[in-house]
């Protein structure tokens, strides 16, 4: 008999695509059950326009995934954590700190799991850095987050409309790195944004916090893409490179890697364990970081951008 799980699908665009339905077909514990979306749809599985419809024709689905932009997706969240369903957020987990606060507080009052994810805290060598610097002082740490947003975002205007977070939306997954390997916790205590005339989220932005950690993140970067964290510490100097896949110990690449699983099959394995264990996994500090600097952040006028 089948043992896994089924799964339901909201918001068939280009991760759900790139990355959620493979994982979900490769994986041991899942079955893609149903999607629901209003112009995406994936071969052979049932396929919902009306997410209220879903919840209705489908309660043998007991899990929910949601992959659309983080401004529509609260209304989904509750929808389904109302209906009984547990619920795995693509990061940010929300347009605003509150509302996530707001479904941490209805699937601890259900007895639903509630998995905020960040993909690059699967990153193979993230692991391991946070294991190198456990026990070590840091000095000073610095982050270089930069992309093309044309190359990595085409055509995808929310990211530049009110809540969708701009340079953050790649940029906070640099800070679900940090936040996960820094020994110790660090504040936001000043930020530059720079945002384009005819846009409402930044494209670029300078970051200081707390004991000497800065980041610098920019989303009009041609040629080669740069996702490096770099931190200098009493015992040496570690280095992620390649969005937490490749590790440096002191200039050279060690053999971090202590995982085979991709970020995305790391995630849903991580589903599994949680809704097995009747657990929830909510971490907002990276997060935190991006509403500190939004609240905090001098603004910068800069040109225009188009796609
Ligand atoms: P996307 O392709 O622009 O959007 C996903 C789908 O959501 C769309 O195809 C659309 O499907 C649905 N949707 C969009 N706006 C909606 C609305 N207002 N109401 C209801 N449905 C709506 O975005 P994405 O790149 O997949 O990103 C989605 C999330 O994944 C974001 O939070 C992003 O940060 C995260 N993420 C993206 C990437 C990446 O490489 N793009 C990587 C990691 C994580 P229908 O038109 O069919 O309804």
């Amino acid at each position: 008999m089948d043992q896994r799980m089924k799964v339901a699908l909201v918001g068939i665009g280009k991760i759900a695509l790139d990355q959620h339905v493979p994982a979900i077909a490769a994986s041991a514990d899942w079955r893609l059950a149903a999607t629901c979306s209003r112009n995406g749809s994936v071969e052979h599985v049932q396929a919902f326009t009306d997410f209220a419809a879903l919840l209705d024709a489908r309660p043998d689905i007991k899990v929910v995934s949601l992959c659309l932009p983080p401004v529509p997706r609260f209304d989904y969240a509750a929808m389904a954590l109302e209906a009984g369903r547990h619920v795995m957020l693509e990061k940010p987990p929300g347009a605003t700190l509150a509302e996530v606060h707001a479904l941490q507080a209805m699937a601890e009052a259900k007895g639903l799991t509630l998995f905020a994810t960040w993909h690059s805290r699967m990153a193979h060598a993230v692991a391991p850095a946070k294991a190198w610097l456990a026990g070590r002082a840091v000095s000073r740490a610095h982050i270089t987050w930069r992309e093309d947003v044309r190359k990595w975002h085409p055509g995808q205007d929310w990211v530049f409309e009110p809540g969708g977070m701009g340079v953050f939306d790649p940029g906070i997954n640099a800070l679900s790195i940090l936040t996960e390997i820094l020994p110790k916790p660090v504040h936001l205590t000043g930020a530059e944004l720079e945002f384009p005339a005819n846009r409402d989220t930044p494209i670029a932005a300078r970051l200081s916090f707390s004991g000497n950690v800065t980041a610098d993140f920019d989303w009009r970067q041609e040629g080669p893409q740069t996702w490096d964290i770099e931190v200098e510490t009493d015992g040496g100097r570690l280095a992620l490179r390649m969005g937490g896949n490749v590790l440096e110990i002191d200039g050279k690449a060690t053999a971090g890697e202590n995982t085979i699983m991709g970020e995305y099959p790391a995630l849903y394995a991580r589903m599994a364990e949680l809704v097995r264990q009747g657990r929830s996994d909510v971490d907002l500090a990276p997060m935190v970081h991006v509403a500190d600097a939004l609240t905090l952040g001098r603004r910068i006028a800069v040109d225009a951008f188009e796609f």
